[in-house]
């Protein structure tokens, strides 16, 4: 099963997207809250309306209405209650009593546990609203199936849903907080990392219907088997009328042990109320033929790929199982659209970068896609280009008031408005700005209008065609593109830092391009995410982060004393590896720099770059006579922390590395950093954390300490397309040097990507294979420098089709197998020359 890293919200886990979230709707009195939560103590001060719930200080739009949750998740919340004071709020669900009497003028309830009053509150929320409430989980999918069935009922209900994947422990209550009087369909996702956590979700969430999309692989580290996990997801559906779900995915379980009053399921396999008996590709789609109450039918599912296939049959399945005859629910689905829930970052024209979200236009989902468009630091100016939003039920002067406070809270420049709603209201918009009363009009005037060094957030609703704009100022993608999937990234960095004890600082290794994975981009990412340094290998790298707008520390490995200067002027930190270089380094600086942050390495055992022992009395000596430089950090390098084959050279490498630093640290009057472990290093021996570690490809999905890299998630995925085919005649050969021969005869594939672009020539001649439509196919004959070719004989392909030359299912561990390498090269081999797209969702 394929694995979709997007849809997977642990607890705790600090996705954006619930750490920035504030929700709005329904309206109680604070009083009525007090009465809801019980709290341990309540210091009243007025008696306030609350619509909105906050759980980032710096996501509040209505301060007045809004209620602060200090919940404690990646970061203490505490620590955030002057920000969210500063910002007007004045209601506050705390749970540590030093902050209770802290604001004489606000609403401060004390309870024993942040978020489960948060989860209470939406609880208590859903009890007063009557309405049929479907609920899905599973590993994959439920996003896709919650808006889809969102697209498939919305003519027949007035539909409330999570947004985005909002599954968690803090992204379900958020959701259910949305109901209101007027809706009479819920459709909410719920996602579990471990036992325990699916009872609070159904308690809050209280389905009368059940979807189980499937279940994979995702997640097993919580559970002790398949079996419990299976349970534990079903423990959402305990006190459901209708169950949906595949017997493919409920093996192991008696009868009784399935949830729901009335059961429907769907199979390609077995005997099921709607049995599948066949699918088939036609013209990018898939046609799928079942049987259903004895009758054969038929629809379309206007997607070709796998997973849209299995998620489109879910639906069918829903609409059969909610009533629906076959004819009808056939001509539904035939219209379900994209998801556009990704937001894709590229590289704009004129310097500038393009965040493109040109599907959807609502105040939530503009709410996160400006979170995301502030987290770029790379451009001075940013800008929104966005159209009349859909909302029901607002009128547009207080909707666009209510949009022109949330672009000035979070600091927007410039707005470009399209439609003729928000050109109304241009009045509201203090900022610089300009209107347009149609997509069209807007292109009409395209050569008038001037872009340069800014971060452009493209933003419309679906029928302005907003990708149109979007095209006129990205620049071109050639066919070939490196995604970067930067949620999967930040699960990375969570997988490992829940695996740190407390107080262990974490260095991330952005060398070599973010291991090609891309550069300010990632590290606005990790900055973000508090990360406490940045490594870079070489000066240059360091300053492009810093033109970029990166100000946390960075240290630099190979400082070459040429770049000493540009070192010193953007603030980044050498590492010192030899006596020769802290004399120059030290040389370099002037006479009246004092403590400037240095690094040193110690040699202990990788025979590379580094001071041993011997050096340590005259590098004791200069650094006593002079305190120009200040040792932030001791650091050495495991050579083999994934191998338990050296884990006694591991450990004696730490022994070593402490005596040294134990020394170095008896010659010093302040205390540094010690630190040793790599990615493998943090997986394997947690007695080599010390006081910081440095994590590099573990953040791109891969860890040679960990079999099949369990638990980790794709991030990096490499495709191209289709430039042309050819059919060949017996004996023909492909390629320079006639090295690929069809003797049959068949069809082949150029594609555009060759060993310029970091695909080995070693692929060449069937050594590689590549995904066509879900299909593994051979290289044939040589790589060239741009191209090569790829047997596709007797299989459905058209010019233009998607070709997967690494992704989730086809790894790079594969490919790094197949030439003899490993994944580090596969990923840093991917030349600058392929465009980077960066994904968050
Ligand atoms: C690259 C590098 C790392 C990171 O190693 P990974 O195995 O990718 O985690 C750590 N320390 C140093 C000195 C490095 O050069």
């Amino acid at each position: 099963m394929k694995q979709n890293p997007n849809e997977l919200y642990p607890i705790g886990y600090p996705d954006l997207v619930d750490y920035f979230w504030s929700m709005s709707h329904a309206i109680y009195s604070i009083g009525q809250i007090a009465e809801i939560l019980n709290p341990t103590s309540f210091s009243a001060w007025n008696d306030a309306k609350i619509s909105k719930l906050v759980i980032d200080s710096r996501s509040i739009i209505d301060p007045e209405e809004s209620l602060f949750f200090a919940l404690n998740s990646k970061r203490d919340g505490h620590e955030y209650l002057k920000d969210a004071y500063d910002n007007g709020i004045r209601n506050f669900v705390i749970s540590d009593e030093k902050y209770l009497k802290q604001f004489p003028d606000a609403n401060v309830l004390l309870v024993k546990d942040v978020l489960i009053a948060l989860q209470t509150l939406a609880a208590s929320n859903r009890k007063q609203h009557d309405l049929q409430v479907i609920a899905i989980t599973g590993s994959n999918g439920k996003t896709i199936v919650k808006e889809w069935l969102y697209q498939l009922l919305a003519a027949d209900f007035d539909i409330v849903r999570s947004p985005k994947s909002f599954n968690s422990q803090i992204g379900v209550p958020l959701s259910v907080w949305q109901i209101e009087n007027e809706h009479n369909m819920g459709i909410f996702e719920a996602g579990i990392s471990k036992t325990g956590e699916m009872e609070s979700l159904e308690t809050i969430i209280r389905p009368g219907i059940g979807i189980l999309t499937n279940i994979g692989e995702a997640h097993a580290e919580g559970f002790s088997s398949h079996k419990e996990k299976l349970l534990e997801k079903l423990k959402l559906f305990k006190d459901t009328g209708l169950f949906i779900y595949s017997p493919e995915y409920t093996e192991g379980l008696n009868p009784n042990e399935l949830p729901g009053k009335t059961k429907f399921s769907w199979s390609l396999k077995q005997k099921a109320d709607l049995r599948i008996l066949f699918t088939e590709p036609i013209e990018g789609r898939n046609y799928v033929r079942a049987k259903f109450k004895g009758e054969e039918i038929e629809c379309l599912i206007p997607f070709r790929d796998k997973a849209s296939l299995e998620n489109g049959i879910i639906c069918w399945a829903a609409l059969l199982a909610l009533g629906y005859t076959p004819h009808e629910a056939d001509l539904r689905l035939e219209k379900l659209t994209h998801v556009g829930m990704r937001l894709e970052l590229k590289t704009g024209i004129n310097q500038c970068s393009v965040i493109d979200d040109s599907y959807s236009a609502d105040t939530s989902s503009l709410a996160i896609a400006l979170d995301f468009l502030n987290l770029q630091n790379q451009h001075p100016k940013k800008t929104l280009i966005l159209s009349d939003l859909v909302e029901t039920g607002k009128n547009d002067q207080d909707l666009y008031t209510e949009i022109a406070a949330l672009l000035k809270q979070k600091n927007l420049n410039r707005l470009i408005g399209i439609g003729p709603h928000i050109s109304q209201s241009a009045a509201s918009f203090e900022m610089e700005s300009s209107f347009y009363e149609s997509t069209q009009d807007f292109i009409d005037n395209f050569p008038a209008i001037h872009f340069n060094n800014e971060t452009i957030l493209v933003k419309g609703a679906r029928k302005f065609e907003f990708e149109r704009i979007s095209k006129l100022i990205s620049q071109k993608i050639h066919d070939t593109v490196l995604e970067i999937d930067l949620n999967a990234l930040s699960g990375n960095l969570q997988f490992y830092r829940n695996k740190l004890k407390p107080g262990v600082k974490v260095m991330a290794m952005v060398k070599a391009f973010s291991y090609g994975s891309g550069s300010f981009e990632i590290a606005n990412l990790l900055q973000y995410h508090k990360v406490d340094y940045l490594a870079v290998a070489y000066t240059d790298e360091g300053v492009a982060l810093r033109k970029a707008g990166i100000s946390m520390p960075i240290m630099v490995m190979s400082p070459e004393s040429s770049g000493f200067e540009a070192i010193i002027r953007h603030q980044l930190e050498p590492e010192l590896y030899s006596l020769d270089i802290l004399k120059s380094f030290t040389g370099f600086l002037n006479e009246h720099t004092a403590d400037y942050p240095v690094h040193l390495k110690i040699d202990t055992g990788m025979h590379r770059l580094g001071f041993e022992e011997p050096d340590l009395s005259d590098l004791l000596k200069i650094l006593q006579e002079s305190n120009k430089v200040k040792i932030i950090s001791v650091f050495s390098h495991l050579v083999a922390s994934e191998d338990p084959e050296h884990d006694d050279f591991t450990n004696h490498q730490l022994q070593r590395f402490t005596a040294i630093a134990d020394q170095i640290q008896s010659g010093l009057n302040y205390t540094f950093i010690r630190h040793i472990s790599n990615t493998s290093g943090i997986s394997r021996h947690p007695a080599a954390q010390l006081d910081m570690v440095r994590i590099g490809i573990g953040l791109y999905g891969f860890d040679c300490g960990i079999a099949n890299n369990k638990g980790l998630q794709t991030v990096a995925v490499l495709k191209t397309t289709v430039t042309q085919l050819k059919h060949i005649k017996p004996n023909e050969t492909v390629g320079y040097g006639r090295k690929g021969v069809l003797p049959e005869g068949g069809t082949i594939a150029t594609v555009k990507i060759g060993y310029a672009d970091g695909y080995n020539r070693k692929f060449g001649n069937g050594v590689g294979k590549m995904l066509v439509n879900g299909t593994l196919v051979p290289t044939i004959g040589v790589i060239s420098m741009d191209m090569c070719m790829l047997d596709v004989t007797g299989l459905n392909v058209k010019t233009g089709d998607e070709v997967i030359v690494f992704n989730g299912e086809l790894t790079i561990a594969q490919l790094a197998k197949q030439i003899d390498t490993i994944p580090y090269e596969i990923l840093t081999n991917v030349s600058q020359r392929v465009k980077r797209v960066y994904f968050y969702e």
